[in-house]
């Protein structure tokens, strides 16, 4: 969906629509399962600078809901996490700033994007959105043992040899090679 300056400046546009999988590009962060829901409203708000540079921002407020799949950090299993959140933003036209460059940035300006020549694609904010309510590292479980380092075996499903120590019995020999050269060392010496 994508809200022109023209069209907002005749009135606010309301929406609630539900977008299929695909609609919003994750970009393999997180895959989205079933709709994803965003509702809100599209305004224009005059930014009056000077008595003939006035700047038409868009803010764009509402909130979004869905499913996504997001790998776990340890096992890289699917796992599945609703996210949801509010958002009120501000977008400025690109050319609004750009000779503005040596304008000290405060950190509420920080918080402002911008939308290309005129008009803003929702589908780009919602994905900003998603991204951005990621959980920074997601399990599958608290405990999840994660894939082995030395095999990658998924050791949630079933222990590796790699855990139950020397099981090879080259290295069994090996150990035991160890245990009779430090008795050897700690034994007392016989003239
Ligand atoms: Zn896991
Ligand atoms: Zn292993």
């Amino acid at each position: 969906m994508e809200f022109k300056v023209s069209e907002l400046e005749r009135e606010p546009i309301d929406f609630d629509l539900e977008l299929a999988p695909g609609a919003v590009d994750l970009g393999g962060e997180a895959e989205q399962q079933g709709p994803l829901a965003a509702s809100g409203r599209a305004e224009v708000l005059h930014e009056h600078r000077g008595p003939r540079d006035i700047v038409a921002d868009i803010r764009l407020r509402g909130r979004f809901a869905g499913n996504f799949e997001v790998p776990c950090a340890r096992c890289v299993e699917p796992v599945k996490i609703p996210l949801g959140a509010d958002y009120d933003l501000i977008f400025r036209p690109v050319a609004a700033d750009s000779e503005a460059a040596e304008r000290s940035i405060t950190p509420q300006e920080t918080e402002i994007g911008y939308y290309q020549k005129d008009s803003l694609v929702l589908e780009d904010v919602l994905r900003e959105q998603v991204l951005l309510s990621l959980p920074v590292r997601t399990l599958c479980k608290p405990d999840c043992k994660g894939l082995c380092p030395r095999c990658g075996a998924d050791r949630n499903r079933q222990p590796c040899s790699c855990d139950e120590g020397p099981s090879d019995p080259r290295w069994e020999a090996l150990a035991g090679l160890r245990g009779r050269i430090e008795s050897r060392e700690t034994s007392p010496k016989r003239n």
